[in-house]
């Protein structure tokens, strides 16, 4: 079973011995490894039971850190950096030659954060390198935003979680590559709005996979609930609604159900931050299946929307 601590000075000792930490960040807890111990790198691969094509993030305890990575850092991302770091935005820049190609899954572009989750941070400086921290669940399961997530993700390891309470933001960071040459690219949503990143950079981010920059994993089932999971934009089934087998999750205005239901409310925010959560605990339930009411279609609601989709079916 992982054991939890709060001791910083135990949890730096083992990533300089090249073991694993569970850490907090603003958005997901991450499996953490020393980024330039190829060791401990593969280490978090097997864990996770990552495939290989899969990048990690190189997550830094400052934006200064980011030219021991990236090369051609354009003014464009350093804008960003000043604005947005730390917190819950990546940076896909051009990796210098010395960086571990197995940490970018044989690209020649980085993938820099710069958390700001407060022992994320206080971890980072103490440890003084960088650090390769993916969502610390196994591949294609639910992220975790707890330490108990992590503790039931990992039931059978001697992981070490830095307790760190629950995750503030509760989805995976935005992403966006900026590549020379190459107009600024939106590759994952996140909870930090495109709109807010657009009025920065001065100008629109290209959407979609076109160009060199790849951000594999983005597959279309993941995040996903070992229970079959629908979302339904119109009403919901009435038959559903009588079966007490069957779980709800509501965005607001929720139905009377035979089964339990969660309701998460109509202010994204919230949403996002109990989103997982609330996943786990429906999972954890052992019903035969979950029916997830639709967000709003509304540009607020867009990384909820991409997690939605690769966590359920649509229904309607
Ligand atoms: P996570 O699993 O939340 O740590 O996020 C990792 C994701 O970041 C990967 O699945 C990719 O989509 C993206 N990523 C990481 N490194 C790169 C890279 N060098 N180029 C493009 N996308 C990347
Ligand atoms: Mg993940």
């Amino acid at each position: 079973m992982p054991q939890l601590t709060t001791d910083l000075d135990l949890a730096c000792a083992r990533l300089r011995a090249g073991q694993l930490l569970a850490l907090p960040t603003e958005t997901v807890y991450g499996l953490a490894a020393d980024a330039r111990n190829l060791a401990a790198v593969a280490q978090v691969f097997a864990l996770k039971g990552r495939p290989s094509s899969n990048p990690l993030i190189v997550h830094l305890a400052a934006a200064a850190q980011a030219a021991d990575w990236a090369t051609d850092i354009s003014p464009a991302a350093r804008r960003l950096m000043a604005r947005f770091w730390p917190g819950p935005l990546t940076l896909v820049l051009p990796a210098r030659h010395d960086v571990p190609r197995e940490i970018t899954a044989g690209q020649d572009s980085v993938a820099l954060r710069v958390p700001a989750h407060p022992l994320a941070r206080q971890l980072l400086e103490r440890f003084g390198g960088a650090l390769v921290a993916p969502s610390a669940n196994r591949y294609m399961s639910i992220s975790p935003t707890s330490s108990a997530h992590v503790q039931q993700q990992f039931a059978d390891s001697d992981l070490l979680i830095l307790e760190g309470g629950e995750c503030q933001v509760g989805l995976e960071s935005t992403i966006v590559g900026l590549l020379p040459g190459e107009p600024p690219r939106l590759l994952r949503e996140g909870m930090l709005a495109p709109a807010s990143i657009e009025q920065v950079l001065g100008e629109a981010l290209q959407r979609g996979v076109e160009g060199s920059v790849r951000a594999p994993g983005q597959h279309h089932r993941h995040y996903a609930p070992g229970t079959p999971s629908w979302r339904f934009h119109q009403a919901p089934p009435e038959e559903a609604l009588a079966d007490p087998q069957c779980g709800w999750l509501w965005c607001g205005n929720a139905r009377p159900s035979a089964g339990p239901a969660l309701d998460l409310g109509d202010n994204p925010d919230e949403y996002a931050q109990g989103l997982y959560a609330a996943l786990y605990r429906l999972d954890n339930l052992g019903l035969q299946r979950l029916l997830i009411q639709s967000p709003p279609a509304h540009a607020a609601w867009a990384a909820i929307h991409d997690r939605l989709s690769r966590a359920s079916t649509a229904l309607d």
